[in-house]
């Protein structure tokens, strides 16, 4: 049994230190109005934050569930700026996107760096390397399942969130010295945040 906040249209943001950030989420097991309705909200406050994705602990609900707003990469002038990766062509025109359960079941070799920032970790923004290519899996909340590879944004965006599930924020995936620089940053979201044990726990 979930309790899901009630008659909200938004959600406050879940910060840096906050234990439900750092915990590993449960499976979705019940897909009910409950849950179509807490993924409006979720949908709602991603929009409300210019947010890319959000996921559900960064609202409070220890669940393995994802928002995604990417869209196709295109110019100016709409035209497509690359060859489509499977996962763009099926999900892109679909978005906003509400993801059950999602998992990456195999990644690339090749790597790249990119700057990231997260709602929960507001304004702070740094480099983090990822592989290019994922092949995510999981099931849309009409109840489409797929398997699909994903480059891009939309790849890096998925294995954000995806780290989310498993009480991973960004912050910790940060390399020297860039994490040395946005350390002070994340240090006083920590503070505001209210928790004063929290430490970041490095992954790389
Ligand atoms: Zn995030």
């Amino acid at each position: 049994m979930i309790n899901y906040p009630k008659n909200r249209k938004t959600l406050p943001m879940r910060i840096l230190g906050d234990g439900v950030l750092h915990s590993v989420t449960k499976e979705v097991t019940v897909e009910d109005d409950e849950l179509r309705k807490f993924a409006e909200v979720m949908i709602e406050t991603m929009y409300e934050k210019d947010g890319v994705g959000l996921a559900a602990p960064q609202v409070g609900v220890s669940l393995k569930m994802i928002t995604l707003h990417v869209d196709l990469p295109v110019d100016e002038d709409g035209n497509l700026l690359r060859p489509l990766s499977p996962g763009e062509a099926v999900l892109c025109p679909k978005m906003p996107i509400t993801v059950l359960n999602p998992r990456i079941v195999s990644f690339s070799e090749m790597k790249e760096t990119k700057e990231e920032g997260c709602l929960s970790v507001p304004k702070v923004y740094a480099p983090v390397e990822r592989p290019v290519n994922v092949v995510v899996a999981g099931k849309l909340l009409d109840g489409e399942e797929f398997c699909l590879e994903c480059t891009g944004l939309l790849a890096r965006a998925f294995q954000h969130e995806i780290d989310h599930l498993d009480g991973i924020v960004f912050v910790q995936k940060v390399k020297d010295p860039d994490f040395e620089k946005a350390l002070p940053g994340f240090k006083k979201i920590i503070k505001k945040s209210g928790a004063k044990n929290y430490q970041i726990k490095r992954l790389v």
